[in-house]
């Protein structure tokens, strides 16, 4: 039966796309880049449990850095060192990807790169004025695995 399942959620990565499986903005755990680095905004970073944490510029569907907890290694919360410092030094590459990606190829594009984290991004085109690129979420590698394991 398990292997049934899993070999259905294979198939199934050719049909489906990052807007299936992503974790919404508004769930999205965050800094604002004006942040510092100080025991609370450090302790919060930890007790999120994640690993890599979207930096966004004034508004959150803003993403404009990556935030990776390894980051955080030699930053004493005494300092209370501004995150831009931080994010500036390691000035990780940010990785975004359109909403109708298939999940076959953000595998593939996971496996060649170097993160396991995408933000997605749609054309807006309702309402009056001209499109624009907006953020939906953010997709991981263990997105596209949970959909290949998943148990029904
Ligand atoms: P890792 O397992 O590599 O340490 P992680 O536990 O931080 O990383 P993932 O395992 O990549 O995160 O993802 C687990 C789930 O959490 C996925 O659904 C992913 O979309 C979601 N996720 C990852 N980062 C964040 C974040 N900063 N805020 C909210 N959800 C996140
Ligand atoms: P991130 O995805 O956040 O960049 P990472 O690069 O530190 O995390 P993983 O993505 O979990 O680590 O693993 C990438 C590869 O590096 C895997 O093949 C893993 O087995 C290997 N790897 C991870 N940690 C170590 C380690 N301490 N020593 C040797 N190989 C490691």
């Amino acid at each position: 039966k398990e292997e049934l399942n899993i070999i259905q959620g294979a198939l199934e990565l050719r049909t489906k796309t990052v807007e299936d499986v992503l974790t919404p903005l508004n769930d999205c755990f965050m800094l604002a880049s004006d942040a510092v680095l100080d025991f609370n905004t450090m302790s919060e970073v930890m007790q999120s449990g994640y690993t890599r944490i979207p930096v966004y510029e004034d508004e959150r569907s803003n993403i404009v850095d990556i935030l990776f907890v390894k980051d955080l290694a030699f930053v004493d919360p005494d300092d209370c060192t501004p995150l831009k410092t931080i994010t500036h030094f390691y000035n990780h590459p940010l990785h975004c990807v359109f909403n109708d990606t298939k999940l076959d190829a953000m595998l593939e594009e996971f496996k060649k790169g170097k993160s396991h984290l995408a933000i997605v991004q749609r054309v807006n085109n309702e309402g009056e004025g001209d499109p624009f690129y907006e953020v939906m979420g953010i997709v991981t590698l263990e997105d596209i695995i949970e959909e290949i394991i998943k148990s029904e």
